[in-house]
């Protein structure tokens, strides 16, 4: 195999889109920083001539190539092409081309001819990556004493695109290569959350080097503390909530001095915070909860209303760590129903609930993903965490999440609502428990035999939204609670000999790991229940028992459990784009 190709994500995403979408032909230009073999470009050829088996390029191609290299510092790597099924390799007319693609651009090393197929039902060789439901094999030619050499070449994804979205970041369009002075570099103008708008220049050994950002009103480059210890997708992410955290820092520290202005005992109460937060955080929580949740972790995958208020009970608890997955930003409607702030209107949500996280506890640790629950190492991620929170409002992202976290034996807390509101529940799972998927199952079941099926029906169960409907933010905060409580109770050990262990290690043991709550006079069965006993209002709750299926992948007999790890689901973001042909 030859030397490795980089190529940026976004041009992946570019040829899943437009190659990647139809059945063959179809094809188009890569373009990459002069002198390297790095790919940052893709131009379709969409008025292309082609049949089921045949792609040839258009003129019009080779004059946007020209059009492109005149305009910016990108030049000509090669040409990708798709294939019918089960062809993944260069056809014999193909290597004709490329003997005169090489012929006719003399100054080009190497001639990358990538070529799409539409399956991925077998492996993906060394020199393939998956393109949504395509897959992409790439090739290279190079000169030879007696023609070219042709052979498969290892592609290294370089991760622009994923780690702008995971810090957040919305960028104008994609990076476009620039020359400054004498080098070459890739160029984005993005708002990075709490930095405004800012210029982004990445280096063709990016991600192993920072970007250059810099703010579009204000100073110089900002200067990003760049960990290569995390996944590089990771970093930028990382490396802006250093910088805001920094930040705040040097405000609280002048609102501090103008307190010492102000009067002495304000400056101690601070001081004695900074020091030891914990200190008072678990002042008035003895015999409830341990102060060993400082050395705990938490994931929370899901950080809308439930997910941020969640956040900010646990920190205030004075759990230690936090992991918060969510791929959306704060909206203005958002504010009337989470903990955000209108502040934070613009913000990635996990971003922040990781900075309400931190204005409560600065001791606190928090990890952000400003991804979908899809676009995340979820194995990683629940094995670093003692508790998972499934605060997503989807079905599907709830049982993925739990199956997990059930695998890694970690305990997860799944909160939801449904009818605006008007009732929750809350899942506990845990090895020996039902998971999700059986705890959930089996409830709604019962509720179609027991004659309530017309409830169940109105829920919005099967909609894939729980939370869909508007609903009162005290009803969200009263499920949003108990399970906060639950998880705090799953940071503890069982033989912890506080309130908040015996609450949930107690409910694990009874195996009433299914609540449900109704907030409104008459919701659903309570009505039924409450009918004899006199001033029954609201809000009521009950605990079931739950069993899961001997059979289940998840929490079923252990031979028979799945690694959800093991499942190749396809790339939800490069099907979303094909969909919409973007
Ligand atoms: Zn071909
Ligand atoms: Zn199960």
């Amino acid at each position: 195999m030859l030397t490795p190709v980089r190529v940026a994500d976004f041009v992946l995403d570019a040829i899943a889109a437009r190659v990647g979408a139809v059945e063959p032909e179809q094809g188009g230009a890569l373009l990459g920083l002069p002198g390297l073999d790095y790919v940052t470009e893709f131009i379709h050829d969409g008025g292309a001539a082609t049949t089921g088996t045949r792609y040839q390029n258009t003129d019009w191609l080779i004059a946007a190539i020209g059009a492109r290299e005149a305009a910016t510092a990108a030049r000509f790597k090669g040409i990708v092409h798709s294939h019918p099924r089960g062809m993944p390799v260069p056809s014999s007319q193909d290597q004709a081309e490329y003997a005169e693609s090489l012929r006719l651009n003399p100054l080009l090393a190497r001639y990358l001819a990538p070529i799409v197929t539409h399956d991925v039902d077998t492996p993906l060789a060394g020199h393939e990556v998956r393109l949504g439901p395509a897959r992409i094999s790439f090739y290279g030619a190079e000169r030879a004493s007696d023609g070219f050499v042709l052979a498969p070449v290892r592609p290294v994804v370089v991760p622009v695109a994923r780690m702008l979205r995971r810090a957040g970041a919305r960028p104008e369009g994609d990076p476009a290569a620039i020359d400054v002075e004498g080098t070459t570099l890739l160029a984005t103008h993005a708002q990075l959350p709490g930095l405004g708008a800012v210029t982004l220049l990445l280096g063709a050994d990016f991600p192993a080097t920072a970007p250059i950002v810099l703010p579009e009103h204000g100073d110089g480059p900002l200067a990003l503390g760049w960990d290569l210890g995390v996944p590089a997708v990771e970093r930028l992410a990382g490396a802006v909530l250093a910088l805001r955290r920094g930040r705040a820092r040097d405000r609280e520290g002048r609102d501090a001095s103008h307190r010492v202005e102000a009067g002495a005992e304000d400056q101690t109460a601070t001081e004695t915070v900074r020091r030891d937060p914990a200190a008072l955080l678990f002042a008035r929580t003895e015999g409830i909860l341990l102060p060993t949740l400082a050395d705990r972790s938490v994931l929370i995958v899901g950080a809308g209303s439930v997910g941020s208020y969640l956040a900010e009970v646990l920190a205030r608890s004075g759990v230690g760590a936090f992991t918060i997955v969510d791929p959306d930003d704060v909206e203005a409607v958002n504010v009337g129903r989470s903990a955000y702030r209108v502040a934070d209107v613009g913000l990635g949500k996990a971003f922040a609930a990781a900075e309400i996280v931190l204005a409560v506890n600065p001791s606190a640790r928090a990890g952000v993903h400003a991804a979908r629950h899809e676009d995340v190492d979820l194995a990683a991620l629940v094995t670093q965490a003692d508790v998972v929170v499934v605060a997503t409002d989807d079905p599907q992202a709830q049982a993925r999440v739990g199956h997990f976290a059930y695998r890694a034996g970690r305990p997860a807390v799944f909160p939801g609502l449904y009818q605006g509101a008007q009732g929750g529940e809350v899942i506990i799972a845990a090895e020996g428990s039902a998971c999700f998927a059986c705890a959930t199952g089996g409830v709604r079941a019962d509720l179609q035999e027991t004659g309530s099926g017309e409830v169940a029906a109105r829920t919005d169960y099967g909609t894939g939204r729980l939370i869909a409907e508007p609903g009162l933010l005290t009803d969200v905060h009263h499920v949003a609670a108990i399970a906060a409580k639950a998880a705090l109770g799953l940071l503890h050990s069982p033989d912890d000999d506080v309130a908040a262990a015996r609450f949930a290690h107690g409910i694990l043991k009874a195996g009433t790991t299914y609540a449900v709550f109704g907030h409104e006079p008459d919701y659903w069965i309570f009505a039924e229940l409450m009918r004899a006993t006199p001033a029954q209002y609201a809000y009521q709750s009950l605990w079931l028992t739950v069993s899961g299926r001997s059979d289940c992948p998840v929490c079923g007999d252990p031979a028979g459990r799945t690694d959800p790890s093991a499942s190749q689901e396809p790339d939800v973001d490069l099907i979303r784009a094909l969909r919409d042909g973007a």
